[in-house]
């Protein structure tokens, strides 16, 4: 894969499932297009028996093609968090690029942000192929255990300023690869843990107040 050079010299890295979105996404179109398949699946996760990139596949690849757009419209109403447009014209003006890494699938990132999708610099995310009975998930950035590996996704961006915002712990692989960590709910408990250090947040317009004071005076200890 080519790496990609970034003039301002900064990009951000941006969880989508309860990042974006203030639920979790996912787990909802799971639980709503795959009903009692989410609960084995996550006892299995959570007692370390399967990797997410399994448990995603198991789930996904059970739902019928012919829901897929129903699935779109599913997810493009779920709320999101307030302030993205706002923090996308603050990245703008200071040509930041804003990359959206998800665990999840690209047409859902799509159906949910309509219109400001294309103000995204990239999407990394799994994708669905609709052309046979069952859905069948595609990842291009997959790795033993990720469907989607966030770091070596970061990694196509040498040399820039990394800042990673996300919500849980699929994210941590992500933040030890950032230079700038905002970080909320399980994320934010696992870095406490791991001792690396983060902003909180809670939505975009608090986001970018926060990044902007620390690009604005980068050695103040806020
Ligand atoms: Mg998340």
């Amino acid at each position: 894969m080519t790496t990609e050079t970034i003039a301002s010299g900064r990009i951000v890295f941006c969880d989508f499932d309860g990042t974006i979105t203030a639920r979790e996404s996912l787990e909802l179109v799971f639980k709503t297009f795959a009903p009692g398949r989410w609960e084995p699946v996550r006892d299995k996760l959570m007692a370390g028996q399967l990797t997410v990139r399994e448990g995603v596949r198991q789930i996904m690849e059970t739902i019928p093609s012919a829901r897929y757009s129903e699935i779109c419209e599913f997810v493009a109403a779920i709320p999101i968090r307030r302030g993205l447009e706002a923090f996308l014209d603050f990245l703008d003006e200071r040509n930041i690029p804003f990359v959206v890494i998800s665990g999840g699938f690209r047409g859902m990132v799509e159906a949910r942000l309509g219109t400001l999708t294309e103000r995204l610099h990239r999407i990394f995310a799994a994708d669905l192929d609709t052309s046979g009975p069952l859905l069948k998930v595609v990842s291009d950035y997959e790795s033993d255990a990720e469907l989607v590996a966030k770091a070596e996704v970061m990694a196509l961006f040498p040399q820039v300023q990394k800042i990673a915002i996300g919500d849980g712990i699929t994210d941590l692989n992500m933040a030890a690869h950032a230079d700038m960590v905002f970080a909320r709910d399980m994320l934010a408990r696992f870095l406490d843990q791991s001792g690396i250090a983060y902003q909180p947040w809670t939505d975009f317009f608090d986001l970018r107040d926060r990044l902007n004071t620390l690009i604005s005076y980068p050695s103040a200890n806020i």
